[in-house]
């Protein structure tokens, strides 16, 4: 069966007075039926761009200037802005770093579970009864006597569950999280992941997430793309991005500590180098200022992606020496 979400060829600008930023760069990521694919990549290197452009939720000097965005079949870009935003909160759901970014403060949080329900053709007591189950399987103590409260009267970490409990009422096909625990302590941290993996094999839906912590990552996720100034330099199964990366970039993530992945470390190690500036189009491979191992015609040519293996692909002329083919 095809991916549920299939990104090909994306590219995206973003006007700014100082000329055009290239944030997005022939970007082709596929996320499959029941899988949690997760995106990493320093500061900058487009997660949240790519987050909120398979959301529909772009600021207005976005351009999007090639490829497609297929999901369940059907390209988000070209279909109707209507039939597009009734997928958000439908099919589609996020929950985003700062919980307040998608709560009301002042809606009390049984009204605004009620709300979300609004394409469920059921009656208002079995949205509310639906409401405090979900409150309850995602850890709120009490649901039933705590949902008539404002979200000012939760904790930080109780906030996000409710985000998780209202991105999930409604069973989307796929869920986007973006840095959904950077906010909070390494314990609340670890709770919330194991939570989201639960709660995803109870509904069986994918999740697309976004986040600096590979440890987090190594723990939820199925498959991870490793993003780079705009562009996917690698992307494959969790066990082959950490155990056999074949990115120089990748490696570089990795090899700063190994250790340090297991341990859970909460932020992406620190790589000699700073991301380049995304103003204008570049020649050669984008990783070229940093890399370790460029060569000769990494300043001239931009790798294609090359197939490893069934999963795995990179974007590396290393590769092409190796003999290996371009997907
Ligand atoms: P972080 O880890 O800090 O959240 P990120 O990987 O999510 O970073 P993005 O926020 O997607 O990165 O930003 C990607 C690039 O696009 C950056 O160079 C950023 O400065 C630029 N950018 C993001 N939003 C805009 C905007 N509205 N206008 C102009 N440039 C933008
Ligand atoms: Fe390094 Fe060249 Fe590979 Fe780019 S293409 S990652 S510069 S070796
Ligand atoms: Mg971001």
């Amino acid at each position: 069966s095809p991916p549920l979400l299939e990104i090909r060829g994306l590219d995206l600008d973003f006007g700014t007075p100082r000329g055009r930023v290239h944030a997005l760069r022939n970007i082709s990521l596929n996320v499959p039926a029941a899988q949690v694919v997760g995106i990493v990549g320093e500061s900058g290197s487009g997660k949240s761009t790519l987050a909120y452009t398979v959301m529909g939720l772009l600021p207005q000097n976005a351009v999007v200037t090639a490829g497609n965005i297929l999901f369940e079949g059907r390209d988000l870009l070209e279909m109707p802005s209507q039939t597009r935003r009734n997928l958000l909160g439908n099919r589609l759901s996020m929950i985003f770093q700062d919980p307040m970014t998608a709560l009301n403060p002042v809606r009390t949080i049984e009204g605004q579970m009620i709300d979300i329900q609004h394409h469920e053709k059921i009656s208002r007591s079995e949205k509310r009864s639906l409401a405090i189950q979900m409150l309850h399987r995602v850890g709120i103590p009490d649901p039933q006597s705590r949902m008539g409260g404002y979200p000012h009267h939760f904790s930080g970490g109780m906030r996000q569950r409710i985000c998780i409990a209202m991105a999930l009422l409604v069973k989307p096909a796929l869920l986007i999280a973006d840095e959904p625990t950077t906010a909070l302590d390494a314990t609340l941290e670890v709770q919330i992941i194991h939570l989201l993996k639960d709660l995803q094999k109870e509904i069986g839906c994918s999740v697309l997430f976004v986040s600096h912590h590979l440890g987090a990552v190594a723990e939820l996720c199925d498959r991870v793309a490793v993003m780079y100034a705009g562009e996917v330099v690698e992307q494959g199964g969790v066990r082959d991005i950490f155990h056999n990366p074949a990115h120089p970039y990748t490696r570089a993530l990795l090899e700063c500590d190994p250790g340090r992945i297991r341990q859970k470390t909460r932020t992406l190690p620190t790589i000699r180098g700073e991301v380049p500036n995304l103003l204008g189009s570049k020649e050669g491979c984008i990783f070229q200022p940093r890399c370790p191992q460029a060569f000769g015609r990494c300043t001239q040519d931009t790798p294609i992606e090359y197939r490893i293996g069934v999963e795995q692909a990179a974007r590396c002329h290393l590769l092409n020496e190796k003999g290996l083919v371009s997907r």
